[in-house]
């Protein structure tokens, strides 16, 4: 729940949370802090983004499909690279782990977990398909084919979630792209806390590019092989990951890091504080923060009870991510990440034309880098052709697509006997 302060207000408080406590599940808050200790610039950069989330839902109030409501931008695929670390054999986990873990981020991303909210109950009005799916990487950062995972031998025998994961010169793997790709590490991580994992921010992005990403521990990733082990039975449903992209998608956590605090939501009921196990509905009616007779929303997923416990990302909450993928994590959109490789290489060695802004209103400036007669074809993702232009022959022009409805386009340009394909999004 929003509460009625300043946004600047509220991050400061938040940097009053700097222990991390015994049994914390999640360090991304933690780890937050201590990077604002050593750069304030990393503090700066946060209000920036909410600044910049705050003007993009402004502009766009109905971006998302509310019930009842049918307007909606897009879906959008974001393309994701595992980096698997291991010491101990049981670390590397398997293939059919990995995917276990995509499965279960689509799902719950998209509502179509199956044990999300019944109608009949009173929290159900704001459960939300998000529209944001993850496909593992089927093309690397240089244009080549890939599985989109990485499996690095490491002499770290349990990492301490201080970023350590992240660079191959720490027993790591740097990272790909985070423009472009989703980069989760898996890895042994140090018992004695109970961290389950941790997240970049969006704001992030800026400042420490090569810290973007998510870091899993490997006994609460995916729900098969090494998922619920060790002690992690609390874990088995892969549901930390959706947690932590939650947060790479700038969600806080559901009780705003402090007693009664504000995690920037409207729709989420303000929380006395993070809820373990698995509480009974309704749970703390007309709390000490003045929550409603339903009480507190401990099934989202950004609150801390046990995997099989949480179910659903609010409206708002998925209008906030939904912020993040149109300004700091723009890149994404327009990732050829989980595209055709063959496609991707012939884009490399070409590239002889250029579209721009993209994603756009539908008004795209087109620039030929070597002055060719084009005639652009526009099809939709089912890869039918929606739209047609004549020999196109002086440039920049202008490549009007408004009349067309939001969602990603391909772009298919003919000219001198090559023909080279773009992909696009259209979002009004
Ligand atoms: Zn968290």
């Amino acid at each position: 729940m929003k509460k009625i302060t300043t946004s600047f207000a509220c991050i400061m408080l938040m940097i009053g949370v700097f222990a991390q406590a015994p049994g914390e599940k999640c360090a991304t808050m933690t780890h937050f802090n201590q990077r604002v200790l050593n750069n304030p610039e990393v503090q700066t950069r946060m209000g920036q983004t909410e600044a910049l989330t705050k003007q993009w839902l402004e502009n766009h109030p109905n971006a998302l499909k509310k019930k009842g409501n049918n307007k909606s931008l897009a879906s959008v695929y974001i393309p994701v690279v595992v980096h698997v670390l291991w010491n101990d054999p049981i670390e590397n986990v398997s293939d059919a782990q990995i995917q276990s873990q995509i499965d279960i981020l689509n799902e719950d991303f998209r509502l179509l977990n199956a044990d999300s909210l019944d109608p009949s109950h009173p929290f159900w009005i704001y459960t939300v398909d998000s529209e944001i799916e993850f496909c593992l990487a089927s093309v690397d950062p240089n244009g080549n084919p890939t599985d989109g995972i990485t499996r690095t031998f490491t002499n770290v025998v349990a990492f301490e979630a201080n970023d350590d994961e992240k660079f191959t010169s720490s027993g790591g793997h740097d990272n790909w792209d985070p423009t472009q790709y989703l980069n989760i590490w898996v890895c042994n991580l140090d018992a004695s806390g109970g961290t389950l994992g941790y997240a970049a921010f969006p704001s992030d992005l800026a400042t420490d590019p090569e810290l973007d990403g998510v870091v899993i521990r490997y006994e609460a990733f995916g729900d098969i092989g090494t998922a619920g082990t060790a002690g992690f039975t609390a874990n088995d449903l892969g549901r930390t990951a959706t947690h932590e992209v939650g947060h790479w998608l700038n969600l806080r956590h559901i009780w705003g890091d402090d007693q009664c605090g504000d995690d920037f939501v409207n729709d989420t009921e303000i929380a006395e504080g993070e809820n373990y196990n698995c509480p009974s509905f309704p749970h703390r009616p007309g709390n000490l923060c003045g929550s409603g007779p339903d009480g507190e929303m401990y099934m989202n997923y950004m609150d801390y009870v046990d995997d099989y416990c949480m179910n659903m990302f609010t409206y708002d909450q998925a209008l906030r991510m939904f912020a993040a993928l149109n300004t700091e994590r723009v890149g994404l959109l327009t990732s050829l990440g989980c595209d055709d490789a063959s496609l991707i290489n012939e884009l490399a060695n070409e590239g002889k034309f250029d579209l721009y802004p993209n994603p756009s209103n539908g008004v795209f400036t087109i620039n030929s880098l070597q002055n060719l007669t084009i005639t652009p074809i526009v099809y939709n993702v089912i890869g039918a052709e929606v739209k047609r232009f004549n020999g196109i022959n002086h440039f920049p022009s202008t490549l009007d697509l408004s009349d067309l409805p939001n969602g990603i386009y391909y772009v298919k340009n003919i000219g001198s006997g090559k023909s080279l394909t773009k992909k696009i999004i259209i979002s009004k």
